[in-house]
C-alpha cells in the first residue's frame, strides 16, 4: 500500500523499564467514577450505568512533558486518573475474562478545558471540546500486569506544585477495573492498544502556566505534567 503523503507515526507511550514503546489505538475515558466527585460535579453518584468519552490516540503525551496552555479555555483543569493499558482484543468478556485484556497499568492525567466541557453539558453538546484536545491525555510509563498484578486498591494523589490537590484510593471506584472493561466490551471490540481512563476523584481544579502537577498511583510510579504558556 502506498500513501499520498507520509502519515502521521503511531502514538505512543513509554513502557516502564524498556525501550520498545506501547502503542496507542483509541483513548476511551470513563466519565463520574468516584462518589465525592460526582458530587463535586453537582450529580446525584448513583451507580447507574457508566458512561464513556474518547480522546484521539495523538492527545497522548509522556511523563514529562510540557503541555502548553490549550486555546478556547480559561479553566484547565488536572483529573487524576488510574489509566488501563489493552493487550489482547475482546468483545462482550465477563468482568472475569476482563483482566486478561489489560497488558499494563500506568498513572493518567485527563487534562480538562472545564468551562468547555460544563457549557457543552448543560448545552445536550458533545463533549468533545472539553475532553479531546491536544496533548489532553497525559500518561505516565506503563506498568506490566505480569509485574504488578492485579490492581483493585492503591492510593492515587494529585499535587499541584506540591500542594496535595486530590486523593483517594482505587478501591472507592463506582465501577471496578474489571466491570468497566466488561462493560466497554460490549459496546466496542476493545483491541490492543486502546487506552482506558478510568474516572478521577474528587479534588479537580485549575492549572495555570508554571504549574508543575505530579500523580502518583501506588505500584505505578508518578506521572509529571508542566503546563506551559499558550501555544502561538
Ligand atoms: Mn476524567
Amino acid at each position: 500500500m502506498t500513501f499520498v503523503f507520509p502519515p502521521q507515526p503511531t502514538p505512543s507511550v513509554v513502557v516502564g523499564g524498556e525501550s520498545a514503546r506501547f502503542p496507542v489505538r483509541r483513548i476511551f475515558c470513563v466519565g463520574r467514577n468516584y462518589e465525592a466527585h460526582a458530587r463535586e460535579m453537582g450529580k446525584d453518584p448513583t451507580r447507574e450505568a457508566p458512561f464513556f468519552f474518547t480522546k484521539p490516540a495523538d492527545a497522548v503525551v509522556d511523563d514529562g512533558a510540557t503541555v502548553p496552555y490549550p486555546p478556547l479555555t480559561k479553566n484547565l483543569h488536572h483529573e487524576a486518573e488510574l489509566v488501563l493499558a489493552i493487550g489482547k482484543p475482546g468483545f462482550n468478556v465477563s468482568e472475569v475474562d476482563a483482566w486478561d485484556l489489560i497488558w499494563g497499568y500506568a498513572v493518567g492525567n485527563d487534562l480538562t478545558r472545564r468551562d468547555l466541557q460544563l457549557e457543552a453539558r448543560d448545552k445536550g453538546r458533545p463533549w468533545d471540546w472539553g475532553k479531546a484536545f491536544d496533548n489532553s491525555a497525559a500518561c505516565g510509563p506503563i506498568r506490566k500486569a505480569t509485574d504488578v498484578g492485579r490492581l483493585e486498591q492503591g492510593f492515587i494523589q494529585l499535587t499541584v506544585n506540591g500542594a496535595i490537590r486530590q486523593q483517594a484510593d482505587i478501591a472507592d471506584l463506582i465501577w471496578s477495573v474489571p466491570e468497566i472493561v466488561s462493560i466497554l466490551s460490549r459496546a466496542v471490540r476493545l483491541l490492543p492498544g486502546d487506552l482506558v481512563y478510568t474516572g478521577t476523584p474528587a479534588g479537580v481544579g485549575a492549572l495555570i502556566p508554571g504549574d508543575v502537577c505530579v500523580v502518583e498511583i501506588e505500584g505505578l510510579g508518578n506521572l509529571t505534567t508542566t503546563v506551559g504558556e499558550a501555544a502561538t
